[in-house]
């Protein structure tokens, strides 16, 4: 297991190479409150990002990070860009693995750190199998779950399969939720989760957005993208998700193609997903046009802003319907639904489902010069200001007081 603080060296073999990152001069103090963050995939870490940053700017927290590598290669890169410190790196990852595997490895592997470090809480986020498997190993030892971004859902537990059974699940036994909307917290309470563990926060990518624009200039040929598409507009697209593969998704980059095509005034940049579902029919639909841009996934600080030079992005993915209100760009929703219904109902977003015809007609609206698309800068961003990691951070900290508190008191009386 990757601590590069263990005293037991022979311990980092267990899960083969050593960590990504260190944190220097990490201490087995005992602070007052022991955190222990897991990410396994991207947008897990993009959104952990916040907590990580403001937990090392507190005295009283001592942060365990725990990369799981569901995935490895877009999280990895991440984290040594970030210089992330990766505490303990779980290597999960397998060659064509199943959803059985991920699950399992991760609660056997997480659960040795769990009785290693014995963290005061564990922080999962979001949806994935990392996040629910850390979750359930952290529960099984009567450790506190905290969720960040909870209370997402949309109306079948199959869809997207199997985020939306990874979050439910989550709920039964985390003690906080970290609602980003007040309709998540309503979606909690109205399954009844304890009121008192529910908190409103805002969502956590707004954060990491706001630090990230202010602080990152793009790579130098992300700039020259930009600029040599300055004047034009720009569409961006991502696309990754099982329920888009196949026929699907081949007959959406052809009704693309075909649009952007039509309008010499257009460009069209497309980050290709590693996946070869989405690799190979890229290559196949799109290569061979000058007003397409087909490139590697970019980094997140790229990413965001090409997001930001953007006339109208589409997208299946679920992070980038935060993105898109926090950055005032609109969006076309390459799903059925959604559990991000905050960014359709405000206007932000437009939900296209399948069908490569809708998409054709979703597109033409595009073009009329007072389309929904022109008004979507004046909307107020409905996932949070951007405080939201230190939130999470206060109430996690005032618990943990008042719980030593009663402890003290309670030692005290029997005494
Ligand atoms: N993203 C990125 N580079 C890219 C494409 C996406 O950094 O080339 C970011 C994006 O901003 C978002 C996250 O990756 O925050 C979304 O990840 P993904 O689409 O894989 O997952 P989802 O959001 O659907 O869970």
């Amino acid at each position: 297991m990757g601590n590069p603080h263990s005293e037991n060296r022979s311990e980092q073999k267990v899960f083969g190479k050593a960590p990504l990152g260190r944190r220097s001069g990490r201490q087995s103090r005992r602070a007052a409150l022991k955190v222990m963050l897991v990410f396994g995939t991207r947008p897990e870490l993009i959104k952990m990002l916040p907590i990580i940053r403001e937990a090392g700017e507190r005295e009283d927290v001592e942060l365990i990070t725990v990369m799981t590598s569901q995935h490895t290669d877009l999280v990895r890169s991440l984290a040594k860009e970030w210089a992330i410190p990766v505490d303990y790196d779980l290597e999960v990852m397998k060659h064509a693995q199943s959803l059985n595997d991920v699950i399992s490895r991760v609660v056997g592997r997480i659960d040795r750190v769990l009785e290693e470090e014995r963290p005061d809480v564990v922080l999962v986020q979001g949806d994935t199998s990392s996040a629910f498997g850390s979750a359930l190993a952290a529960w099984q030892r009567q450790i506190p779950v905290g969720h960040v971004e909870a209370g997402l859902r949309t109306a079948s537990i199959d869809s997207p399969f199997p985020e939306e059974a990874n979050r439910r699940l989550i709920s039964r036994i985390a003690s906080f939720h970290f609602a980003p909307t007040l309709s998540n917290k309503n979606a909690l309470l109205a399954e009844k989760v304890p009121a008192q563990g529910v908190f409103l926060t805002g969502n956590t990518v707004v954060d990491s957005i706001r630090h990230v624009m202010g602080q990152r200039r793009p790579s130098k040929p992300v700039a020259s993208l930009i600029s040599s598409l300055k004047g034009r507009r720009i569409i961006v697209l991502t696309t990754h998700r099982r329920e888009s593969f196949g026929s699907v998704m081949c007959d959406r980059l052809k009704v693309l193609r075909r649009y952007v095509e039509e309008r010499p005034d257009i460009s069209l940049v497309f980050p290709v997903h590693p996946n070869p579902q989405v690799k190979n029919l890229a290559r196949a639909e799109l290569s061979g046009s000058d007003q397409i841009h087909l490139v590697e996934p970019l980094d997140y600080p790229d990413f965001l802003h090409v997001l930001a030079a953007s006339w109208v992005i589409l997208s299946d993915s679920g992070g980038i319907q935060e993105e898109a209100p926090s950055l005032g760009k609109p969006l076309l929703i390459l799903r059925d639904e959604t559990e991000r219904p905050e960014a359709v109902s405000c206007g932000i977003a437009r939900l296209v489902g399948q069908s490569a015809q809708r998409l054709q007609e979703e597109l033409l609206e595009l073009d009329c010069p007072k389309s929904w698309a022109t008004k979507v800068g004046e909307v107020e961003n409905p996932f949070g200001r951007g405080n939201s990691a230190a939130r999470i951070l206060d109430i996690l900290q005032k618990r943990q007081t008042v719980a030593r508190a009663v402890e003290l008191a309670a030692a005290g009386t029997v005494q």
